[in-house]
């Protein structure tokens, strides 16, 4: 049987190695090859002895999901697209910034947790990304971003950064997330450090709790509400996780995160979510825990029932979290020309391909900016 290569972590690697009556160390330069240096042709890694070069060509392959548009904006936001079979598209977007590059990929194509507000939960759920996909998005983009040619120190690093915050619910994928989040952070991989990567989720406490033992990076929670009634609503998954196993959740996360703090995302929804009442009452509820929060404008799509609060009441909802002594920041909406703030772009190129079923998968994109 094949295998696809990217699929595995440092410590599979060496098992399948080890399967193969190859050397811990043999893992170790096939995992710098394919990841540190993006290759993916056995021939050209040039350490390697020709026998075990033609004992890979036989038995694994290094298959990362195509890229099938890749744009650009005026302000240097890139979007890629990728196939990932049947007819599931999903996005990256790099961000470049003056000190860093942040990578927002996907976790999974659509997702379950239906949250009013979000393209992706509208068009349902289709399946898990495997760790080829997943980890795949940053191979490619290095790839497309010319970064294997940059060197290796942090200073010289095209991606910095790496966010899930793209399509899906990270922690519901929790095990090829994991094994992604791995690589990412391997020192003969990608060698990012806890502190650059960022997983957002939208409050699976069981899974925080998994995530913190096995894996712990930098945490987003999506809060978007101040109560259960209202976050009931808009995110369904509060009914079964409410705020206050959220929030203990959250606190335990800090006890083994390389950060002293949770990012709490919180989505600007006109008339909704973003009176002057409900920042104090936000302001109460999250006291108990060293957070920053992000408020993000409302990126509106087809068929949404909401609308983006005003830059106005932003700025005001904002100030009155800042007077409390808690830092926040307003994410700036990126790459508009290019629909990478409201990743239209796979809902089009679906909208072509798969009109009979009327299944999109177009993603909300306007989520860049991480808390720093
Ligand atoms: N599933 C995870 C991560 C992906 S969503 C989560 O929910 O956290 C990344 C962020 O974008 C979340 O905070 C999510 O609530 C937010 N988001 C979703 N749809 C949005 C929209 N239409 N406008 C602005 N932010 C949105
Ligand atoms: Fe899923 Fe996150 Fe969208 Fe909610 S906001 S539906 S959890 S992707």
């Amino acid at each position: 049987m094949t295998v696809n290569l990217l699929d595995l972590d440092a410590a599979s690697l060496s098992a399948f190695f080890a399967g193969h009556g190859e050397k811990p160390f043999r893992a170790r330069q096939v995992l710098r090859w394919v990841h540190r240096f993006g290759q993916g042709d056995f021939d050209a890694m040039t350490d390697l002895a020709r026998s075990l070069r033609e004992k890979l060509k036989d038995m694994a392959v290094v298959l990362p999901p195509a890229i099938v548009a890749d744009s650009l904006a005026g302000d240097g936001t890139r979007k890629f697209l990728f196939d990932v079979g049947a007819g599931n598209a999903v996005e990256s977007v790099f961000i470049p910034e003056d000190d860093r590059g942040t990578l927002c990929i996907s976790t999974q194509a659509g997702c379950a947790l239906d949250c009013s507000f979000c393209s992706t939960g509208k068009q349902g759920f289709n399946r898990n990304l495997t760790v080829a996909e997943i980890i795949g998005q940053l191979w490619q983009a290095r790839r497309a971003l010319g970064a294997y040619r940059h060197g290796e120190t942090q200073g010289e690093r095209v991606i910095s950064n790496v966010v899930l915050m793209g399509m899906g619910e990270p922690l519901a994928n929790l095990d090829h997330t994991v094994l992604a989040l791995r690589l990412m952070l391997d020192d003969n991989a990608y060698g990012l450090s806890r502190r650059r990567v960022t997983v957002s989720t939208s409050g699976l406490v069981p899974a925080m709790d998994r995530l913190r033992d096995e894996c712990p990076v930098a945490l987003a929670v999506s809060l978007h509400a101040p109560n259960d009634r209202l976050r009931d609503e808009l995110v369904p998954i509060n009914r079964k996780y409410p705020l206050p196993l959220l929030l203990a959740a959250c606190r335990r996360y800090l006890e083994k995160a390389p950060r002293d703090f949770v990012t709490f995302e919180y989505v600007m929804l006109d008339g909704v979510n973003d009176s002057d009442g409900q920042a104090e009452e936000l302001l109460a509820l999250t006291r108990d825990v060293p957070c920053k929060f992000n408020l993000i404008p409302f990126n509106p799509f087809p068929g949404s029932s909401y609308r983006r609060s005003p830059a106005p009441r932003i700025r005001r909802f904002a100030e009155i979290l800042m007077a409390a002594g808690v830092v926040t920041t307003t994410r700036k909406t990126r790459g508009d020309d290019i629909d990478a703030a409201c990743g239209q772009l796979a809902g089009q190129i679906l909208d072509r391909t798969k009109r009979s079923t009327g299944r999109t998968f177009a993603l909300q994109m306007a989520r860049h900016e991480v808390a720093r």
